[in-house]
């Protein structure tokens, strides 16, 4: 028999957005459930860059003490080296918030540190190893889920469903909502290999004619992207993985010593780059928030940031109406409302940057210089500033605003 539950909101995805989102909702008093497909938090790398917007909202829950006792690291400014010129690229020492930095943890640390913070409200309920693969729909309207979990298929039905699935979500699908595809030139191969103790410990990317590569520190060892154009994968494997560590060590000389460590193509994890956007982030029961509703470029590795941004501001203009059970559709309506010109011009940014400079550093042949408007944010501390606020803050900050029953 299918186990049915009654719930006010139903979250499908157990990453930041759907974990941030279940959690502000259960302090507000009202009840949820979280649907997880993985049995864990512990996958492969996605990007652990929590950005000072993020360490805000922490701080505004009172959190941000607990949270920096997990182990991280802080970095408060971005270098690039480009071609042969050194350039920081964002300064984030000056923003004005209580952690003025990013913070690099991993991804499963910090969902952890979400799940135990959330674990405190009784109305809250985490269910792992269950993949929403079903939207249960009574007169046009979205009214529930089915799920497949070990234990056999669960319904669960609610006020509201939000689809918090990520990049390939199935909830999105499922409903048939409109795609606008921004295309990317790029992908990114990710892999780890030791850091010495006294390497450079900003963020630290190499534009060289050719290749492109993001290094980030990660305590012992560097979290590497490698970005190569878009389709290319094959074809840099057939060559072999002595190649691959050939153009490694071009880019960053500095890994020599560790290089040998890549000894298998397992070690390298293909992110197919895609940067896309619903057209409408709802239908009648429904909200598509973070990734599942708007793909991020990893570019400035604002995707997480962005996706806690949408969790809290669908908290603060959903859970009072919710917890009184007088949810409509221009509630819903009012989160895509809130989030979607900010998210938008931060992807503009990305495609900017993808076309400008990437796509144009692997293109080149003989030295590639640092654009113009690079070489201005490299020569000027308060264009720096700037840019700091943007990439760190985003261009809505949003702030903790929750009725509390
Ligand atoms: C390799 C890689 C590197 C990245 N680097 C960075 C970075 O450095 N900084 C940064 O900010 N961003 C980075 N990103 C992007 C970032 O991971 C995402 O933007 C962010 O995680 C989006 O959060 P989300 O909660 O919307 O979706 P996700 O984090 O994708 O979470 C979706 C969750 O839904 C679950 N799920 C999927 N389908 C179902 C289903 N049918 N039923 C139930 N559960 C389901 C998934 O298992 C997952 O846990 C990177 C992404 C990748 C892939």
């Amino acid at each position: 028999m299918t186990e049915v539950i009654n719930t006010q909101c139903c979250i499908a995805g157990g990453g930041p957005a759907g974990m941030m989102l279940g959690v502000l909702l259960a302090r507000a008093g009202v009840d949820v459930v979280v649907l997880e497909k993985h049995a864990d938090f512990l996958r492969d790398f996605r990007g652990d860059t929590v950005h000072p917007s993020t360490l805000e909202i922490i701080y505004e829950l009172g959190w941000l003490e607990d949270f920096l006792k997990c182990p991280h690291q802080k970095v408060n400014h971005m270098e690039g080296v480009i071609g042969k010129e050194n350039i920081t690229l964002a300064d984030f020492s000056h923003l004005k918030t209580q952690a003025p930095y990013i913070a690099f943890m991993p991804q499963w640390d910090f969902l952890n540190f979400l799940k135990q913070k959330a674990s405190t409200y009784k109305n809250f309920t985490l269910i792992m190893q269950a993949k929403v693969d079903e939207l249960l729909v009574a007169n046009d309207t979205i009214v529930g889920v089915k799920a497949t979990t070990d234990d056999g298929v669960i319904e669960v039905r609610s006020s509201l469903v939000v689809a918090a699935d990520g990049r390939n979500s199935d909830v999105r699908r499922l409903a048939h909502m409109d795609v606008l595809e921004h295309g990317s030139p790029i992908d990114v191969l990710w892999f780890r290999i030791s850091r010495k103790l006294d390497d450079p410990s900003a963020v630290f990317g190499r534009i060289m004619p050719g290749s492109l590569m993001v290094m980030l520190n990660r305590g012992d060892y560097w979290q590497c992207g490698y970005v190569i154009k878009k389709g290319e994968y094959e074809a840099l494997k057939s060559q072999g993985l002595e190649s691959f560590r050939k153009k490694i060590l071009e880019n960053a000389p500095s890994l020599k010593e560790s290089i040998h460590e890549i000894m298998d193509w397992e070690q390298i994890k293909l992110l197919t780059v895609k940067v896309d956007f619903l057209k409408k982030w709802y239908k009648d029961g429904l909200l598509c928030i973070g990734d599942a509703a708007h793909a991020m470029s990893p570019v400035g590795g604002v995707g997480i940031n962005l996706a806690i941004q949408d969790a809290v501001a669908a908290a603060n203009i959903l859970a009072c109406p919710l917890a009184a059970d007088k949810l409509n559709a221009v509630h819903v309506a009012a989160v895509q409302e809130r989030r979607q010109w900010p998210t938008k011009i931060i992807q503009f940014m990305q495609l900017i940057m993808h076309k400008r400079i990437i796509y144009q550093a692997l293109q080149s042949k003989k030295d590639f210089k640092a654009p113009l408007f690079l070489r201005a944010i490299a020569a000027m501390p308060v264009l720096q500033q700037l840019m700091g606020q943007f990439i760190g803050m985003g261009f809505r900050p949003e702030h903790i605003n929750i009725c509390n029953k």
